[in-house]
């Protein structure tokens, strides 16, 4: 049944699911070291969001060098590369994150980082804190795989590295939403996307996935209340905007807990900030809260944010002050296209092992990639990163996060093997 099924899905895709490995065992074992120098090279050299010069120039005369059309500048500091295989076909895209963060390097590796750089006026430390170091020489190493088999490509690879994965500096655009409004995607016209994140909390050798809802859709909001100010001792003279905040809390809540249907998708709305008032015995004027929205449908999305909108200025209303909410899209739902996922993963079998891919719950953090997935069907997993044997490891985004590169060359076959998989049809 579930052979038939699959098999099925394929068809929609043009996939042979059942095809063999491509017989490049000996290029991965090639390239292993490769990118594990690449890695640290990058690692030690990191740079923030948006400002990703040196590692771009790299990543381009890395690609120059093995015969593949480069484009450089695309979205700021981002490099595409054009492979075409020997036979006509699909194009497939790849993509790796390049950017890194505002973060002091705490680990004491002979490849650790030093660099520090300004962020927001501050000098800060910067690190490859979030793993893209890995992504970045990952993808460096696909390339040069497939650069030296173009005999076995029927049709286009599209490797996409790209710039302020973890968000421009305000008032710059960036990212993936910038290379899609580039067009990254187009000419040649992209049919599928595949990328990864590596993690450091998963074991090496193995993958993590989900089908549809992967990662949400990351949403801000500013609510401002205004009442009208009193002594505190006599509310009655005033209207009180602290209460008001509180009501609309509260109300804010009983959408994610009596209206949204959890079953399907989980789903948050979490005020992180709150401010009014100066002192103990004077009611304000007015209240600001800013807040985030986490989402992982879009239907879902829609309805909280609409609900948003109407509650907040009525239970202002009701409590005889007014309140407006403003909502602001950060990033949208990294959505893993179902028919996609189920067509390819026999594929991460393949090269990981049916044991090591693993199925995961949702994840209401944020990725860009999402942008890429809005245009076209997309499939973004996650890379073992810890030392074998570990059990627990830092966080992403801390100065104490490290990854094991004996989990890199995974992520070369498993992209290698899904472009060349999704390229071959029946
Ligand atoms: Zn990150
Ligand atoms: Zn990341």
């Amino acid at each position: 049944m579930r052979t038939t099924l699959i098999a099925c899905l394929c068809c929609l895709f043009g996939i042979n699911t059942f095809a063999q490995s491509h017989d490049l065992e000996e290029a991965y074992q090639n390239i292993e070291s490769k990118v594990i120098e690449w890695r640290r090279d990058i690692h030690q050299n990191p740079e923030l969001s948006n400002r990703e010069f040196k590692t771009a120039a790299k990543i381009a005369a890395h690609l120059t060098s093995l015969g593949i059309e480069v484009q450089t500048g695309v979205a700021h500091t981002g490099v595409v590369g054009i492979l075409k295989g020997d036979s006509p076909g699909k194009t497939v895209a790849l993509r790796a994150d390049i950017d890194a963060l505002p973060v002091y390097e705490r680990n004491d590796l002979p490849f650790k980082s030093t660099v520090t750089s300004e962020f927001l006026g501050e000098k800060v430390g910067v690190m490859h804190a979030c793993g893209h170091d890995t992504h970045t020489a990952i993808l460096m190493g696909v390339a040069e795989v497939m650069a030296n088999n173009k005999d076995k490509i029927n049709g286009t690879i599209k490797f996409i590295f790209q710039p302020a994965e973890e968000g421009p500096p305000p008032g710059e655009e960036g990212g993936a939403k910038l290379m899609v409004k580039e067009g990254v995607l187009k000419n040649p016209d992209v049919d599928a996307i595949f990328g990864l994140h590596i993690n450091s909390q998963t074991p090496v050798g193995m993958i993590r996935y989900k089908s549809g809802g992967t990662m949400a859709a990351a949403q801000s909001f500013t609510i401002n209340v205004k009442g009208k100010q009193a002594h505190g001792s006599r509310p009655w003279a005033g209207v009180d905007p602290i209460l008001i905040s509180a009501k609309i809390i509260d109300g804010l809540q009983t959408i994610i807990s009596r209206e949204t249907e959890l079953t399907n998708e989980a789903a948050v709305i979490t005020v992180g900030k709150i401010k009014s008032g100066v002192r103990f015995n004077i009611i304000p004027e007015s209240a600001e809260m800013l807040g985030t929205i986490r989402t992982l449908d879009y239907d879902m999305k829609d309805k909280l944010n609409k609900r948003m909108m109407e509650m907040v200025p009525a239970i202002a209303k009701a409590y005889g002050g007014e309140a407006t909410i403003e909502i602001k899209d950060a990033t949208d739902i990294t959505y893993n296209e179902p028919k996609l996922v189920s067509a390819m993963l026999p594929t991460l079998i393949r090269v990981a092992g049916e044991s090591n891919v693993v199925e995961q719950k949702a994840i209401t953090g944020a990725e860009d990639f999402s942008y890429f997935q809005r245009e076209v069907p997309g499939f973004f997993f996650f890379l073992g990163g810890m030392t074998p044997g570990n059990t627990e490891s830092f966080g992403h985004h801390t100065p104490d996060f490290i990854i094991d590169d004996s989990g890199l060359i995974l992520g070369v076959k498993a992209l290698t093997e899904l472009s060349l998989d999704y390229l071959n049809k029946s």
